[in-house]
Parts: C-alpha cells; structure tokens; sequence
C-alpha cells in the first residue's frame, strides 16, 4: 500500500481543528512494531472531543481514532505475524498518536490485543472502547458482589455507546435493568437491547441535597457523572455499587460520607486507557464469549464512511448519537 487514506486534523494550535480526508504514506506514520491494515474503526465521545475540540492533541496534524481492528501488515515483534486479525485500543491511540481514521496505522506492540475467539473485526469495532468498558464495568460490579438475585440495576445514558452496550450486556446475564436516558423517544431501542424499564434522566437528579434517599438499586453504569452521579450514590442499596467510566453529565459529584459508611457502597472507577493488559485480554477474551452482546446479531449498527466521519463526530458531542457508529475503512 504505497499511499493510503486518513482523516486527518490540522490547526494552527489557535483555532478549533479543522478535518479533511489525505492521501498519506507510510512514511506519515509513527514508529512502532506493528503495523496494521484497519479494517474497521469506530466513534466515541472522546472522538468527538479530540477531532472536534481538539482536546488532549499534542501536535499537529493529527489522526484521530482510538478504536482500530485489523490484520498485521507488518511486525518487527515475534509476537505479531503479517495476516494475524488484531484489536488496538487505549494507550495513546487517536489521542497522543496517530489513531485509527486511517487505512494504515503502526503502534507499538504493548498495545496490541489478539481478536479474541468469538469476535470479527467487524464486531469488535460495534464494541471497541466503549463497548470494552461497558464489559469492564460489569466485571468490576460482579467482582464486587454483584449478581442477578441483589435487585435492579440502573444504566445511565442508556442511549449512548457505553450505555447501550451496557443495557445489553446485563440484560442477557439476566438482570433486571432500568435504563436511564435523556431521549425518552429512544425506549423502544431500549428495550430491544434489552432494558425492563425506561426512565427519563431528570428521575436521577434532585435539587434538594440528601445524603441518603429511598435504596433502589443494586447496581449502576454511569457514563453520565455529575448530578446522576451524586443522586445514584445516594440511592444504592445497601452493598451496592456504581461503576463510574464518565462525564457527559459534568465533573462536578456532591456526595457525603453517609452513603458509605450507612450502607458499605461502593464507588467503583472504571478506566479503559491504562487498564492493565492481562485484565484487559480477560475482558476482551469475555466479550467474544459470555458477555457477548446479542446487538451485535442485530441490525441496530450504525455504519458510515470516512467522508461521514466529521459531521458524525460534531454529533456524538450534542449527544445525538445512538448507540454504536463503525467505520469501514478495508
Ligand atoms: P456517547 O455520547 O455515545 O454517550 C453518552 C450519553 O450520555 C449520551 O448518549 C446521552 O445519553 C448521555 N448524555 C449526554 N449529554 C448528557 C448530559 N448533559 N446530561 C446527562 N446525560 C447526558 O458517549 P460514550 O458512550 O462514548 O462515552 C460516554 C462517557 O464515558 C464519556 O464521558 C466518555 O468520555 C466516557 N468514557 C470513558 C471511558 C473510560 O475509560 N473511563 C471509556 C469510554 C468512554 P441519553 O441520551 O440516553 O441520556
């Protein structure tokens, strides 16, 4: 592949990135062991934020994406052979690196997942980071305790990436989930992926403070953070937990000590970027088996183009997305 495609972002580090589809050679990619023919990519809220905003970007220009699938090119790493259908996600990928918008891409081998048994590229990328922290975040729950007899769990921005994958996940492992969203026009995805009941989220806010309110929930999945976070603190039952991954709702959470020490809660932080690779390989190796997904069967898959990619990633920021968005790029 003498010259390939990517999207790249340019600025003059004063104003907002600007994005255009180039013609690029390998030459243009970084150094790394592995390089990889991308066969898929996908959209997430920090997508959005980096090729958009230009948040996190050292330098310039840029190629966002910081989800790829693949096949091996090349490897100067024993462990990677040309051919070998591989998955990169995290580290510095689309952020502090070249990401994966891009027909071409070559990172470093600590970065590389094996795709797992049970998983096409295709399906990978439906999950990729926020599909993997979904699953993450059901891991840690039931390491903590969780399991489907301890009550209903809560999934905020439901609607969302990890939300969505999130309501799909639990509900086939049989638990009861309510899933919280902004777009009450969105329940009946909701319940095809799964969800018992649906809620609008201003019923996770309050204005007046409590440090503890009626238990309802064994469990919850906040992508949301701020306000939903503090009333889901305060609404978990006794033992609970909440697994925190994110911030569309603001950073801000007013919590006291109460919850925890009232009712033994646990406030769980979820991160896919540095997550450790032994745990990271577990989970990926448990969404191509028991944590698969039944929307990856179904049809309810956004898929687009690079020439798409710009106004999708303007979206995600509004909030207007639903569910998962690939890119095919092979
Ligand atoms: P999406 O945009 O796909 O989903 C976010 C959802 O949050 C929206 O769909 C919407 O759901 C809800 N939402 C949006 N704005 C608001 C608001 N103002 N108040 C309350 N809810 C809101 O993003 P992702 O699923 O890709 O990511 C979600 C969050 O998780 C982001 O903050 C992201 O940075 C973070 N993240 C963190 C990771 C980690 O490693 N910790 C990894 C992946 C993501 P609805 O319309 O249903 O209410």
């Amino acid at each position: 592949m003498d010259h390939f495609r990517a999207l790249v972002a340019d600025s003059n580090g004063e104003e907002q990135p600007k994005l255009a589809i180039r013609s690029l050679t390998a030459a243009d990619l970084p150094e790394g062991e592995v390089t990889v023919r991308v066969a898929y990519s996908s959209v997430n809220y920090k997508d959005g934020m980096v090729g958009i905003l230009g948040r996190m970007v050292k330098s310039y220009p840029h190629i966002p994406g910081i989800d790829l699938s693949g096949t091996v090119a090349e490897s100067s790493d024993s462990r990677y052979r040309p051919g070998d259908e591989v998955i990169v996600t995290s580290y510095g990928l689309g952020v502090t690196q070249h990401g994966g918008y891009s027909e071409l891409a070559r990172v470093p081998a600590s970065w590389v997942v094996p795709l797992p048994t049970g998983l096409t590229l295709r399906e990978a990328m439906i999950l990729g980071t926020a599909g993997f922290t979904a699953a993450l975040s059901v891991q840690r729950l039931e390491d903590n305790g969780l399991s489907p007899g301890n009550g209903p769990v809560v999934v905020a921005g439901a609607s969302g990436g990890v939300g969505s994958v999130a309501v799909n996940i639990l509900a086939k492992r049989g638990y009861e989930v309510t899933a919280s969203t902004g777009r009450l026009s969105e329940e009946a995805y909701l319940k095809e992926l799964g969800a018992a009941h649906v809620i609008h989220r201003d019923e996770l806010t309050e204005s007046e403070r409590k440090p503890v309110r009626r238990p309802q929930w064994a469990a919850a999945v906040d992508p949301v953070g701020g306000k939903t976070l503090s009333y889901l603190l305060s609404t978990l039952q006794y033992g609970g937990s909440v697994a925190t991954s994110g911030l569309t709702g603001g950073i801000e959470v007013e919590t006291s000590v109460y919850p925890f020490i009232l009712r033994g809660v646990n406030w769980l932080g979820i991160d896919s970027v540095e997550c450790p690779m032994e745990l990271r390989r577990r989970v990926w190796e448990r969404l191509g088996s028991d944590l698969k997904p039944t929307m990856l069967s179904s049809a309810i898959v956004n898929e687009i183009t690079l020439e798409q990619l710009p106004e999708e990633l303007a979206h995600i920021l509004q909030g207007q997305v639903r569910g998962r968005t690939i890119i095919k790029l092979g």
